[in-house]
Order: structure tokens, then sequence, then C-alpha cells
């Protein structure tokens, strides 16, 4: 039935793998850790893994990785201060899933709910509000991305007979801002409004928030209902993929079973990868809690150094609190382009993930400080 694939499409093949090399080892503009190795991993690729259902369920199919993927839920609620009896979660296929998912059980428990949350959101929030069909208020984010506090106060004020559904960032796309869900839980506090769910989208910076000094709030203990991780952005995974973690209390409210699959239909998606959790769960064997806190003081210490040298040669640099992100004037469509810069508006940034090295830094200051002044044309790609 197969045949071998002609020696043409295995030249593709190759060249396919020198592009995708060649791409990844020059680029700072997107939240994506590079340094990872599962070659042990490797033979897991035989099997036709799918860890549909709840993994907190016996299932009726057994080609799957529940057990890990329990344990990285558990690593992360930890991390999370959730209460240690009243936690669920799974493992998605990212980011989006989780915000997703998180707006979808804060619908189910406030039907008639109005979701808030700031221009700086990530653009799978809005999707999200419309496949769910949630009324929704956009609220002015301050100069440095993170949610203006008082107008958010203003706008619920004014909304106040609705249950709110306040959906936090922590660590914006852009200039990786943190929202502090210990305000937010204030002002709904001081406003009387008992029905609320706060849904924390830490998708970029939730990996290594709880190791910064100080702590911003964003956890379960300062407050959240829910929070979503991706994995392969700190972690990094040759698949994308993400992680969510609720109440579990929560999650009971929405629980259906399902005889077909014989667990019970609390995720997304019907089949879900088993792979990622595999990947994940060998990550955090691996680095355990101080290896995530030495990866993001790496990190951090890399950002720090990259945000010096520009201002050496005259960049006008700057870093959110704790931020491994580094904000800058749009550059050059050169240094852009070879160092694939996420831009918007008039602001481009470095992100400096566990992988990027001093070296690199010094080689983007040297084509920074050589690059033509001329601006790239306006071609704004909303990302
Ligand atoms: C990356 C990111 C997302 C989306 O995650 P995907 O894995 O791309 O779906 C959502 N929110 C924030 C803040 C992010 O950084």
């Amino acid at each position: 039935m197969y045949k071998n694939i002609s020696v043409k499409d295995t030249e593709r093949l190759h060249k396919l793998k020198e592009n995708i090399e060649q791409a990844r080892d020059s680029f700072l503009g997107y939240p994506v850790s590079k340094d990872f190795n599962y070659a042990e991993l490797s033979s897991f690729l035989q099997y036709p893994i799918n860890n549909l259902g709840d993994p907190f369920e016996d299932g009726t199919y057994k080609v799957q990785t529940h057990e890990m993927e329990k344990e990285v839920v558990a690593f992360f609620a930890k991390l999370f201060r959730a209460q240690p009896t009243d936690y669920w979660g799974y493992i998605t296929n990212g980011g989006s899933e989780s915000n997703l998912y998180g707006l979808y059980l804060a619908r189910e428990l406030y039907p008639k709910g109005m979701v808030y949350y700031s221009e700086s959101t990530h653009y799978s929030v809005r999707k999200n509000i419309h496949l769910l069909n949630i009324p929704s208020i956009i609220i002015r984010s301050q100069e440095n991305g993170e949610i203006d506090y008082e107008d958010f106060e203003n706008t619920v004020r004014m909304n106040r007979h609705k249950p709110a559904i306040v959906l936090t960032t922590f660590g914006t796309t852009m200039k990786e801002a943190k929202d502090d869900v210990s305000k937010i839980k204030g002002i709904l506090k001081n406003l009387a409004i008992q029905d609320h769910y706060i849904h924390c989208d830490a998708a970029l910076s939730g990996t290594y928030g709880a190791f910064m000094e100080p702590r911003i709030p964003f956890d379960f203990k300062d407050g959240a209902d829910s929070i979503s991780i991706s994995g392969h952005k700190f972690i990094g995974s040759p698949i994308p993929s993400g992680v969510i973690i609720t109440k579990r209390s929560n999650r009971d409210r929405i629980a259906k079973g399902i005889s077909y699959i014989g667990s019970l239909d609390t995720t997304i998606t019907g089949s879900r990868n088993g792979h990622s959790p595999l990947f994940l769960w060998y990550a955090l064997k691996k680095l355990g809690v101080d290896g995530l806190r030495a990866r993001y003081q790496k990190s951090l210490e890399t950002a720090v150094y990259c945000e010096n040298r520009l201002k050496e040669i005259g960049v006008n640099a700057w870093r959110n609190p704790n931020a491994i992100t580094v904000v800058l004037p749009k550059t050059a469509l050169e240094v852009k382009q070879k160092w694939q810069l996420a831009t918007e508006g008039n602001v481009a940034h470095v992100i400096c993930m566990p992988n990027v090295t001093k070296a690199q830094i010094d080689e983007f200051i040297y084509d920074m400080s050589q690059a033509s002044t001329i601006e790239e044309e306006e071609f704004e790609l909303d990302f």
C-alpha cells in the first residue's frame, strides 16, 4: 500500500528542516522557548495516544497519559495556591483554548454576566467572547499596558446590577504588563458586587509568576477563579499546548456523563493530544520548582542586560516590573525581519526567553546600531 516517497519529496523535507532550523535560530520577538530536549520521549510517537475525556475520571480508552496530565495540573494548582481540595484542570491546545474554558465556566455560573477586559488583552479573548455570545465592555489600558483601574471601577459601577466577569491579563502580549488581581477583587468588593468571576489569562507570565519579587497578585489566593497558561512558551514544547486550572466546584456544574467514552465531557474538544501532557510532565520532572525559578532568573538577567545595552546605544527601551520583555520603539525593517520582532503600532519588543543568550543580544545590538534609521512602511499586522 505504501511506497517510498520520491527523491524530490525527500529533498523537500530536508529543505523544510533547514528552513525551520534557520528560522528558529534567529528570533527574539516571540515568546517561545527552544531549548528543550525530549529525545527520551521520542518512542512515544509510535502510539495513538488520545487523552479524550476528563483526565480525573476513568474512561474506556486506555491509550492515554491521564496520570501525567493530572500531575501537571496538580503542579500548577499548587504553584498557583489553589485550595488543595478544590482544583481541577486539563491540558489544552494552548492559551486560547484555556481562556475559552475560563470564560465558558464563568458564563455557565453567571449567564447574565458582563465581561470586562482591557484593550491590551490578547486577541483570542474577543473571539472567545463572540463564540460564547456574552456581552462585554473594553476597559482602557494605562500607558504601560496594565488595565486602568479607575476606568474599570467607573464602568462596573454603571453596570452594577449585572454579575461581573473580569478577564485579567498576567503578561500582556506586547508589553508584558500585569493586571493586579487583588486590586480588581478589591474594587468589586467596594462596589458590593457579590456575583463575580475573575479569569486570569497568564498564558505568557503565569509559569514564572510565583517567582517574582516583589510578587504581583494573580493567583487563586489573590482572588482568581481560573488561570490559564501556555505550555510551549516559557517551558517549551514541540507541539503548542496550554493548561487551564479551575476550581473543581465550578467544573462540577458543567460536567455531563457520556457513556460512549465512559467519562465526563468536561473538556472543550473531544479527542485531545496526549503527547503534550507527557512533554510538560517530563519538563517539570527535569526542572522542578527550583529549576523553573532559575530559568526565570536567567531570563530576567538577560532582559536587564538587553534593556541596558539598548539604552547605551541611545534606544529608548524599557520594561515593566519583573518583565522578561523589553519594549522599544519599532525598528528598521531589516532588523525586524532578521530577528522576527513582533511590532504593534509604534512599539516592538524583544522577549528574553530562557534560551536567549547574551551573545545573541550583542549581535542584535550590533544590528540595531548599524541599521538604517528609515522606519518601515506603515503596514500593521494586528496580531
Ligand atoms: C500566547 C497568549 C495567548 C494565546 O495562547 P495560544 O497558545 O497562542 O493559544 C493568550 N493570552 C496571552 C496573554 C498570550 O501571551
